[in-house]
């Protein structure tokens, strides 16, 4: 776990003694994920070689030179959710940006705030509410960094009325050779920050995409956010004290409508018919079993409803109608779900009923996530059985036909739990324009059922390039898989990270390592 010589102390004399640190009380933290299969395989194995808390680009700049200078590995993180942040080699230095975690600017007037690194979705959306505006938050939680989300998928609850990944304007970004590239309006002169395209080409794509790069092409150290309209309260209204809380929203501007359909594919011709009539503001298929982890103040409680809730929950869509404008608003998309529903045989569940109560936290969760945290609680490990796949609402629920089987088996073998439900994540992004399933998960906290869950997320991506379809978010090794069935954009990934990062620094095995690390096909 050591650095070139040198490197060390060049890094405490670029940053401060204080801003660098090896202790291994510290770099242990930085060591495990929890997701088990790749804390044991992967992670935990190394500690990174130091830790690194740059306080402006400038630093962030410096860490980089040196890094290209003396030959060591860095990962830009933000505030470590996702496995990539975690080193699979001895001489990596994690650059977190914890001192940079300031929003520099809210512009009210043309709605977009300029953020650093490690600015949190919470901290980001108290201030927008206090204009009437918001953002939309991923459900991987409202704890985690605008910037690493919006470099990473940036796909929040609210993705239907918002968009998904929509919401990158200009930026700064330290690239892996340690020069600074301005984007979008950054890239003109005293033009600041409210625009992220520009005349000519941008490089915005690189930055931005389904999972984006990884921390694989550098690290970027500003950037600048859309906001869009929130007709909330200033001050998000949560009543009660976790794990016990709820929101309470006005009624004149927010209702949440749970609908169970007959079938699956009757739940997605219902969702079709919302986004032809352009009507809510977030609306998800809702997977029974986080709907009821959400619900459940102890992991005994799940247990305990969790054989019955299985059964009960099914097919079943959270709209939650906001009065964007008007009250008169939301009373408008009321009768225009209730036509959509009665078309298509869905039922409302009555709002006094104990099923309602249960999915009654989607709408709040839609504007400001926080239930992901609880989902890991019921069996040790949790995640989704790939999924993803952007495309159409039936591609997404073709998606979820072909999955199920991989769970079943899975939890034949008792290392999934079981979930009768069938019940997926079903998003619809940009007014049901495209949308995305994930099947939820939970898991045994041990090896044998880390790796059915590894292997069965891999299997999705086999199963859906065989039918030519859009597979699951290919994490780094995995575009090995879809690259070749998809016009070879791996070699086009391949090429710009030799391009940029020739020295191999910056996260190395992100977007993708540069050997095929899977064994050739067998001859047939
Ligand atoms: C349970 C769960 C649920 C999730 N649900 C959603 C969801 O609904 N919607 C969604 O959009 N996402 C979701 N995600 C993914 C999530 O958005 C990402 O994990 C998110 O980026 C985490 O934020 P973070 O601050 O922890 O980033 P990190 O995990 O610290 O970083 C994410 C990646 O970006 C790189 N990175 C971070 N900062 C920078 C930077 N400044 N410059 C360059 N590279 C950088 C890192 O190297 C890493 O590879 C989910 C993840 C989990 C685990």
């Amino acid at each position: 776990m050591s650095l070139p010589l040198g490197a060390y102390q060049a890094l405490e004399d670029a940053l401060g003694p204080k801003n660098v640190c090896d202790d291994p009380a510290v770099t242990t933290a930085y060591s495990y994920m929890w997701l088990l299969y790749s804390t044991h395989v992967q992670s935990g194995r190394y500690r990174p070689a130091a830790v690194a808390l740059p306080s402006s680009t400038e630093e962030i700049q410096a860490i980089i030179q040196l890094a290209n200078r003396y030959g060591f590995n860095y990962i830009p993180v933000g505030t470590n959710l996702l496995p990539p942040t975690i080193p699979v080699r001895p001489d990596t230095v994690i650059i977190d940006p914890k001192r940079m975690n300031r929003i520099l600017k809210l512009d009210e007037k043309n709605m977009y705030a300029v953020v650093e690194p490690y600015v949190t979705y919470a901290q980001l959306q108290a201030e927008a509410h206090k204009v009437g505006l918001s953002i939309t938050t991923p459900e991987a939680g409202s704890q985690v960094s605008v910037m690493a989300n919006n470099l990473f998928q940036g796909m929040g609850g609210m993705g239907h009325k918002y968009g998904f990944n929509r919401g990158i304007l200009a930026c700064d970004w330290v690239l892996p050779n340690g020069d600074l590239l301005k984007l979008g309006s950054r890239g003109n002169n005293a033009a600041g920050w409210f625009w992220g395209d520009c005349a000519g080409v941008n490089l915005k794509g690189l930055v931005r995409a389904d999972t984006g790069h990884c921390g694989g092409l550098g690290m970027v150290t500003t950037m600048s956010v859309k906001l869009f309209p929130y007709p909330g309260p200033r001050i998000y209204p949560v009543k009660g004290a976790n794990p016990d809380f709820h929101m309470d929203l006005p009624k004149d501007r927010f209702c949440l409508k749970l609908i169970q359909f007959k079938s699956k594919h009757q739940l997605g011709d219902a969702m079709y018919d919302i986004g032809h009539s352009e009507i809510a503001g977030a609306v998800h298929e809702e997977g029974a079993n986080w709907i009821l982890a959400d619900n459940c103040l102890s992991v005994e409680e799940f247990w305990e409803r969790w054989p019955k809730f299985q059964h009960q929950w099914k097919n079943i869509m959270a709209v939650s109608l906001m009065g964007f404008s008007s009250p008169r608003q939301l009373e408008y998309e009321k009768k225009v779900l209730d036509d959509i529903v009665n078309d298509h045989e869905g039922t409302y569940l009555d709002e006094n009923s104990d099923l309602y109560k249960t999915g009654s936290h989607a709408i709040g969760e839609a504007l400001r996530c926080g239930m992901s945290n609880r989902l890991y609680r019921p069996a040790g490990d949790f995640f989704v059985l790939g999924g993803f796949g952007f495309d159409s609402i039936d591609h997404t629920i073709r998606t979820s036909e072909f999955m199920w089987p991989i769970i079943e088996d899975a939890y034949k073998k008792g290392h999934f739990v079981e979930d009768l439900s069938h019940s997926d994540w079903v998003n619809s992004y940009q007014m049901c324009h495209f949308s995305e399933v994930e099947p939820i998960i939970y898991f045994e906290h041990d090896i044998e059922a880390g790796a059915t869950f590894i292997n069965g997320y891999v299997g999705t991506i086999v199963e859906a390039v065989k039918r030519k379809m859009m597979p699951t978010w290919p994490l780094g090794p995995m575009t090995w898989i879809t690259g070749p069935a998809m016009c070879n954009y791996h070699e086009l990934v391949i090429g710009m990270k030799k391009l940029l990062d020739p020295r191999t620094t910056s996260n190395p095995g992100y977007p993708l390592p540069e050997v095929n690390p899977f064994p050739p096909p067998p001859a047939q």
